[in-house]
């Protein structure tokens, strides 16, 4: 049995779902904590996302040949990579390290760190379910990738040896136990992978929302205050800087998303963090509808049953969190979406844009910060923070505690050679 913790305050920055998992582990172990963040929890990255809790997404966004392919993805209007040209100058370190790690030996090593991590998601998720009784919000069904042509399938062969190297459970389905398991959907389906595992969050916006209030109520105190800095006192302890005041603690968690960056890098760590766009519309379920998260291979979106319709995702838009979003694209995606589910009306509900928090490598930083042994670092959970934000809280709170968080830490510190 490990050694009791010794209670203390803890703030953390950001009420997103990596945010709100650290502040509910954190209290698990008694301390007291205060977040802080201007907006509603779950209002950002954590509100509009496809909602899957993953067991099988190990590959990155970067992957090997992404070089050759790059030219051709960049002038299809159809295709789910887009780059915002003005943005490039500001982006170049981002988009160096981003190809420098689609190198094979690279590809492999970024997704056994995610992986290391699958294997936590779930026992984390359970104690969040159970300690915020968010259960109803999370549907235990599976996900399916579905494959239109036996070529495109061929061609997923490396993430299969990816997912087989990094122990991810599925099955290979044909067009019959797709038809069982998807009666809806177009018959133009010929191979599929189901990945019994992973689940669907009805409301990942709602979910964050009932995490937040669960710690709320067990004494975690919001204060909507935008965290300009954070300095340190004369006994080197973090004090939170706002714009309404100073907060000492005896240790920070920075959670912000996208934002950590900048704080980060007044601590003297430089990370490269950068926003990988990403976008939804929403569209009324139809009578005739679908059962689980579904990606599609070809058209490249996602759909799934969301509270109040169906959710459609895609596109990775390289750009600056601050430009404006870029609507065309993904409503041009949504004839693609009425393509592979008939009946499915293409009205839209409403639409969104959010900002993935992404290293190149595209794996998190869950580590206490270089120079400041009070300040921890929980971001850059890229395109998996909904599934990945209740194992970094039980990490964080582990490293908080001094206890052994029971993985090899190495990938995930802030100091890493990403170029
Ligand atoms: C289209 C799309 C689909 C996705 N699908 C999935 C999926 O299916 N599964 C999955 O696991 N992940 C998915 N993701 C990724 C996931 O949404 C993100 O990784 C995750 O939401 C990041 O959570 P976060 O808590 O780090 O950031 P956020 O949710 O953005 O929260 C950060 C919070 O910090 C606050 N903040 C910022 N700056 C400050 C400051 N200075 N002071 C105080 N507070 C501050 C913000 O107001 C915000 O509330 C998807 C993302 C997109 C865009």
């Amino acid at each position: 049995m490990s050694a009791p913790v010794q209670p203390r305050h803890v703030a953390v920055i950001g009420a997103g779902m990596v945010g709100v998992s650290c502040a509910l582990f954190l209290q698990r172990d008694g301390h007291r904590v205060t977040i802080f963040d201007p907006n509603d929890p779950g209002s950002g990255t954590s509100f509009g996302n496809a909602g899957l809790i993953s067991q099988s997404s190990v590959m990155p966004s970067s992957t090997p040949g992404l070089v050759k392919r790059i030219p051709k993805m960049l002038m299809d209007p159809q295709s789910p990579l887009v780059l915002r040209w003005q943005y490039v100058p500001r982006l170049l370190p981002w988009l160096a390290g981003f190809l420098a790690n689609s190198a094979r030996d690279r590809v492999e090593r970024n997704c056994l760190a995610t992986a290391q991590l699958f294997g936590h998601v779930m026992s984390a998720y359970d104690t969040v379910i159970r300690e915020a009784g968010c259960g109803e919000l999370i549907q235990a069904t599976g996900s399916l990738k579905l494959f239109e042509s036996e070529a495109s399938f061929q061609g997923s062969a490396f993430e299969r040896a990816m997912m087989d190297r990094c122990g991810c459970r599925y099955d290979v389905l044909g067009a019959d136990e797709i038809r069982q398991m998807e009666p809806n959907l177009a018959p133009i389906f010929a191979r599929a992978i189901f990945i019994p595992d992973s689940r669907n969050i009805l409301n990942p916006g709602r979910l964050v929302e009932t995490v937040a209030r669960a710690v709320a109520e067990k004494g975690a105190v919001l204060k909507r205050e935008r965290v300009a800095s954070i300095d340190t006192d004369a006994s080197g302890k973090p004090v939170v800087v706002t714009d309404a005041g100073r907060h000492p603690a005896d240790a920070v968690v920075v959670a912000a998303g996208v934002r950590s960056g900048k704080l980060a890098k007044q601590l003297g760590a430089k990370i490269v963090l950068d926003a990988e766009r990403g976008y939804h519309i929403m569209l009324p379920r139809p009578e005739k509808s679908i059962n689980r998260y579904l990606q599609f291979a070809e058209c490249r979106i996602s759909l799934s049953p969301k509270e109040g319709g169906l959710r459609m995702t895609s596109i990775v838009e390289l750009a600056s969190a601050d430009a404006p979003p870029d609507f065309r694209r993904i409503r041009r995606l949504k004839a693609q979406a009425a393509r592979v589910l008939p009946g499915l009306e293409p009205e839209e509900k409403s639409i969104w844009m959010g900002s993935r928090p992404s290293l190149p490598d595209n794996v998190p930083v869950i580590a206490r910060s270089p120079r400041h042994p009070g300040v921890f670092f929980a971001f850059g959970h890229s395109h998996l923070g909904m599934t990945m934000g209740p194992v970094s809280g039980r990490i964080i709170a582990d490293l908080v505690a001094g206890r052994d968080p029971g993985l090899d830490m190495t990938p995930y510190g802030a100091v890493r050679p990403l170029l």
